[in-house]
């Protein structure tokens, strides 16, 4: 079996080296995207797999479907950057990846305790030896009404870590489950962000879900209610937050994922020209935290992506199912 790899990150290459062995694999790997300059690579090959960054379009699919390639696996749980309806009429096979939700459900709070112990302005302080402490004064998570919107995977999993801290959870999702409801109490969305000190994203990117901060949104919200996305940049109007965030009409935000964000984030962009106005503008406040798309990097999820994004192929490629395909 032979497969083409694309985006290969260092860090991924010692996982793709024990599973090549393993299953006596050809791999082409290479960390351009897949696109129509770079399909070549996958010549020959039986699947290709990618991170999130190529853009799987019918166009690129329809090539593949013409090189005789039916398996294609996303090493990443996100799966808005294939056009799934092309590739179920083109008969491709298409997998994601799975991994623990609790590196991005510990990540999460720790964006939320930094927030409200306001470490960022903290640790800008440290570096120029003020140690003065006015403008840091924090608040205690126990007497937080903390809202959790999307109770999947990773929002249970928040909710769950968030449960030792006393804390008042309440949920909403489209889709209740028994494990939230035991750990906190569904309401209706606006109420979230009417009641909650802290809000906290975790739906996927879809079109019921785009904007769901908004402004109409953020005006329920409580003048030091606070924003954490770690889910995708498209969930909230950048342009709201920007609004609410200069007229402080909430507390502060936290986001791992930015509108726009392909193209920068993951990349070493030091001598760029930077386009996306908002990400720089927004970097400068106190009370906002930005961070480059890293909740879910840790060593347990990078080695479970490749391990989904290889096997996916090899079952692919054997004809058999695999549990993490998308249909
Ligand atoms: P999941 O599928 O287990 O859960 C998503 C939940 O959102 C589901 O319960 C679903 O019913 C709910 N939902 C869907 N539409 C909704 C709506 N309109 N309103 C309210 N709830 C809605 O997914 P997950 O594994 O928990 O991941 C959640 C998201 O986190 C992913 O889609 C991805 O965008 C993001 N993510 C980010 C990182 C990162 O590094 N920052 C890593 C992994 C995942």
């Amino acid at each position: 079996m032979k497969f083409c790899i694309y985006e290969v990150r260092d860090d991924e290459r010692q996982m793709l080296e024990t599973l090549r062995q393993k299953y006596q694999l050809e791999l082409v790997l290479t960390n351009e995207v897949l696109n129509l300059d770079t399909i070549a690579y996958a010549q020959g090959c039986d699947g290709v797999s990618t991170l999130g960054y190529s853009r799987l379009n019918r166009e690129v699919l329809t090539k593949l479907s013409e090189m005789g390639i039916y398996a294609c696996s996303s090493r990443c749980i996100g799966i808005n950057h294939i056009d799934t309806q092309a590739a179920r009429e083109l008969k491709i096979r298409i997998s994601n990846a799975s991994y623990s939700p609790y590196g991005v459900a510990d990540y999460t709070v720790m964006l939320m305790l930094m927030l409200i112990r306001r470490y960022k302005p903290a640790l800008w302080r440290q570096q120029v030896n003020d140690y003065s402490l006015g403008g840091l004064m924090g608040r205690e998570m126990r007497d937080m009404t903390v809202g959790i919107i999307g109770t999947g995977r990773i929002g249970c999993a928040v909710m769950e870590n968030l449960s030792g801290f006393g804390c008042k959870l309440l949920c909403s999702d489209v889709r209740k489950n028994s494990e939230a409801a035991r750990l906190g109490e569904y309401v209706e969305l606006d109420e979230i962000f009417t009641n909650c000190d802290m809000i906290s994203l975790h739906t996927p990117l879809l079109d019921s879900t785009r904007h769901l901060v908004n402004e109409r949104t953020l005006s329920l919200m409580k003048p030091d209610g606070m924003l954490i996305n770690c889910a995708r940049g498209e969930l909230m109007d950048i342009q709201a937050v920007t609004h609410a965030i200069e007229n402080q009409r909430i507390g502060g935000v936290a986001m791992d994922v930015f509108e726009k964000e392909d193209g920068i984030y993951h990349h070493d962009c030091r001598t760029d020209i930077l386009k996306n106005r908002d990400m720089a503008y927004l970097r400068q406040f106190p009370n906002v935290i930005m961070t480059q798309h890293m909740a879910f990097y840790t060593k347990e999820a990078v080695d479970s992506m490749v391990t989904c994004g290889i096997e996916s192929l090899v079952a692919f490629t054997q004809g058999k199912e695999y549990f993490c395909e998308i249909r």
